[in-house]
């Protein structure tokens, strides 16, 4: 589903990804960690072209994001994104955020959008939200909200950058228990997390960058239990 070969990418001079490798194969879920600054946000990015890449080859879904024919709408329909910090529409109740995109870019007609935003509300927990405004809500619930929003795309694959980050810890559950539901029902998934108890139960593989490569990919068990970096294990020490 993604296929990063030799990936450079450039910020001016300061060189943010550094020859990465990294194939996720559908259905997968693979959780990149690493300190801040090295790079994690920016690796994502590159997946939905909200980054584009310097040198090298990004194949998602089987469309080169180095060729000028790809379709940004299509991609962007297929890669869903949530962000740290929601990025709600605060003028637009919970419905109609769900809503928007659908009947705006997948020229879904109104009742079918909102039918099936209904659904996603039931599944993030959140249908009494329906009229709610995001200022109404707590960050936990404006999450979940942002994922069905996401979803309601019908995306192949879902990225997430640092999901929790901003929440109280209270809240940082049910955002994980929708996401790891999520990940069961077999969507192809990059998750930025320091969540490290997400990355042992869901992950399928981890990833650890730092300075802009990919120092380590392995399975979590494998991660946690034997990493082969010091960086890494000073990361992972410093977590707990
Ligand atoms: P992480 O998500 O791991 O904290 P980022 O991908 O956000 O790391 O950033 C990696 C490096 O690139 C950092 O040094 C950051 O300051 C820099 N950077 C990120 N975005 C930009 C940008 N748009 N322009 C210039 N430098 C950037
Ligand atoms: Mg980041």
């Amino acid at each position: 589903m993604i296929q990063f070969q030799n990936v450079h990418k450039w910020f001016k001079t300061l060189h943010v990804l550094n020859d990465v490798n990294l194939h996720v194969k559908q259905g997968e879920v693979v959780v990149v960690c690493g300190p801040s600054g090295s790079g994690k946000s920016t690796l994502i990015r590159t997946i939905n072209k909200l980054e584009p890449i310097n040198e090298g080859r990004l194949t998602v879904d089987g469309m080169d994001l180095l060729s000028k024919k790809t379709d940004l709408n299509r991609l962007r329909a297929e890669v869903g994104f949530v962000f740290q910090q929601f990025n709600l529409y605060p003028h637009l109740s919970v419905l109609s955020n769900i809503t928007l995109a659908p009947i705006k870019i997948r020229n879904t007609p109104k009742k079918e959008a909102e039918e099936q935003a209904m659904q996603l509300l039931e599944r993030v927990g959140l249908a009494m939200k329906r009229d709610a405004y995001p200022t109404q809500l707590s960050g936990g619930q404006q999450q979940r909200v942002a994922i069905a929003r996401a979803l309601a795309m019908k995306p192949r694959i879902m990225l997430f950058d640092e999901p929790t980050s901003a929440l109280d810890p209270e809240m940082i559950g049910e955002v994980l228990a929708v996401m790891q539901d999520l990940a069961k029902s077999g969507m192809t998934m990059v998750v930025v997390t320091h969540e490290m108890g997400f990355a042992r139960e869901v992950a399928d593989r981890v990833v650890f960058m730092d300075h802009g490569v990919i120092l380590e990919e392995a399975q979590p068990e494998e991660f946690f239990r034997n990493p082969q970096h010091d960086r890494a294990k000073q990361f992972l020490k410093q977590l707990l």
